[in-house]
C-alpha cells in the first residue's frame, strides 16, 4: 500500500456495521435509513431495467436527469446551471468529492475543512498528494458546535486552494449560519480559493435554514456543490450523487471522473429524475419524519443518561458519555454491544485533534420508530 493511504483502515461504518451483525445489535451507527424511498422512484428504475435501459449510460451522466438536478437546483435554491456542461452525475456524492480533490489540488496544496469530518475527506485529499487543514468545531454553551473566526482566519494562506464544506454536517449535525458561511465566502473570494459544498442533506434541516455557499456573493463561479440522492430519497445503495459549478470546474472534475468509473449505474438514473421532481410536499414529509424520529431519540438518550447536543439537520445527533462514566468513546463503543445491543460510532475518528472528540459519539436515527425505541429501551440499562 502507498505510503500515503497507510494511515487509514477499514472505515469506522465498515467496522461498526460488522460489529452490529456479528453481535445482533441495534444499529445506530451506519447512516443509513431502514425503509425504502419513493414508490414512485422504485417503479421507475424497475421500469428503466425492463425496458433495457442497462448499458452505459453518457459520462456526464443521462440528460433527464442532469435537467432535473438544474431544475432542483433552480426550485430550491434559486441557482442556475446548464444541464450541459455545469452538471455532472457521479457514483454518489463520494465520488464527486473524490473527483473534485483531486481535479483541483495540485500535490502540497492546502484544504481547509471543519473536523469532525466525513471520512472519505482525508482520504481524498490524501490521494491527491494535498494537505488538510482542520478548522475544529467544538460544542458551545447552548449544545450547539461552534468555531473560533480566529482559528478559521489563520487556517487561510499562501498554499489553500480549496475549502471542503459540509452544512448540514456529518456527524454534529450542526447547520451553518449564514455569518459563519459569509464569513468562510469572504474569506475564499479575498484568497481565491475553491469552495467544495458537500451539501448531501440539503433537506434535512429541521432548526434554521439551508444556506446554499454557491449563493453568496462571489461564490457561483468558485463553488463545486454536491449532493447525492442518496440521503433525500433513502436510497444510499443507489449511489447517485451530482456536483454542480461553473463550466471550467465541472470540467476538471468531469475530466477525472472518467478515469475513476467512467459513468454511472444507469436505471438508477431515470428514477432519481422521477424523484427529484416529486411535489414539495414529499420533501416536506421527509424532513418532518426525521425531525419527529430526531426528538424521539433525543428525549430517549437524555432518559439513557447521556448529554445529548443539539442536532439541527442531517440525521445523527452527537451525544456526550460523560454522564455515564465514559472517557474514551472509541473503547465505549466498542464494548456497547457487549454491554447493552447497540451500535453507535465514536466521534473520535473525524477529528485530527487528539482529544476534540473523545468523550462524544454518534447515533443515526434515520430508522423506523420501533427501532429507535428498542435501541433506548436497551440503552436504559446503562445507568
Ligand atoms: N458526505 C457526507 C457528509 C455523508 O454523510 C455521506 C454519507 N454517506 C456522503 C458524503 C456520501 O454520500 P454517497 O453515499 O452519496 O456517496
Ligand atoms: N454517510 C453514512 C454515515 O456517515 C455512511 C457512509 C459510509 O458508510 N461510508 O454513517
Amino acid at each position: 500500500l502507498v505510503a500515503r493511504m497507510r494511515p487509514f483502515g477499514t472505515t469506522i461504518f465498515a467496522e461498526m456495521s460488522a460489529l452490529a451483525t456479528r453481535t445482533g445489535s441495534v444499529n445506530l451507527g451506519q447512516g443509513f435509513p431502514d425503509t425504502d424511498g419513493p414508490p414512485e422512484m422504485l417503479e421507475a428504475a424497475v421500469r428503466a431495467i425492463r425496458d433495457g435501459r442497462n448499458q452505459y449510460p453518457p459520462g456526464p451522466g443521462i440528460p433527464e436527469l442532469r435537467a432535473a438536478i438544474a431544475t432542483h437546483q433552480r426550485e430550491f435554491w434559486n441557482l442556475d446551471y446548464d444541464p450541459d456542461g455545469e452538471v455532472l452525475v457521479t457514483a454518489g456524492a463520494t465520488e464527486a468529492i473524490a473527483a473534485a480533490v483531486l481535479a483541483l489540488c495540485e500535490p502540497d496544496d492546502e484544504v481547509v475543512c471543519f473536523e469532525p469530518y466525513y471520512d472519505s475527506y482525508a482520504a481524498s485529499i490524501a490521494l491527491a498528494g494535498a494537505v488538510r487543514r482542520p478548522v475544529t468545531l467544538r460544542p458551545g454553551p447552548a449544545g450547539d458546535y461552534e468555531f473560533d473566526p480566529d482559528e478559521l482566519r489563520a487556517a487561510f494562506g499562501p498554499r489553500t486552494r480549496m475549502v471542503l464544506l459540509n452544512s448540514p454536517h456529518n456527524p454534529t449535525g450542526k447547520v451553518f449560519t449564514a455569518d459563519e458561511l459569509t464569513l468562510i465566502a469572504s474569506l475564499c473570494v479575498e484568497h481565491d480559493v475553491v469552495a467544495v459544498t458537500d451539501e448531501v442533506y440539503e433537506h434535512l434541516v429541521f432548526d434554521g435554514a439551508h444556506i446554499p455557499v454557491a449563493g453568496l456573493p462571489g461564490m457561483r463561479d468558485r463553488t463545486v456543490q454536491i449532493s447525492s440522492a442518496g440521503k433525500t430519497f433513502s436510497c444510499t445503495g443507489w449511489k447517485v450523487g451530482w456536483a454542480c459549478g461553473p463550466a471550467p470546474l465541472i470540467s476538471a472534475v468531469t475530466r477525472v471522473k472518467q478515469f475513476l468509473t467512467y459513468v454511472n449505474a444507469g436505471p438508477q438514473q431515470p428514477a432519481v429524475a422521477v424523484a427529484l421532481g416529486l411535489p414539495r410536499s414529499y420533501y416536506e414529509g421527509f424532513r418532518d419524519s426525521l425531525r419527529g424520529k430526531r426528538d424521539r431519540l433525543c428525549a430517549g438518550l437524555a432518559d439513557a443518561g447521556f448529554e445529548v447536543l443539539h442536532s439541527a439537520g442531517t440525521y445523527f445527533v452527537t451525544a456526550d458519555i460523560t454522564p455515564l462514566g465514559g472517557t474514551d468513546g472509541v473503547e465505549f463503543c466498542r464494548s456497547l454491544p457487549e454491554r447493552c445491543g447497540v451500535v453507535a460510532v465514536p466521534t473520535q475518528v473525524f477529528y485530527d485533534s487528539v482529544d476534540a472528540g473523545r468523550h462524544l459519539i454518534r447515533f443515526a436515527f434515520c430508522k423506523r420508530d420501533e427501532v429507535l425505541d428498542e435501541a433506548v429501551a436497551r440503552l436504559r440499562k446503562l445507568s
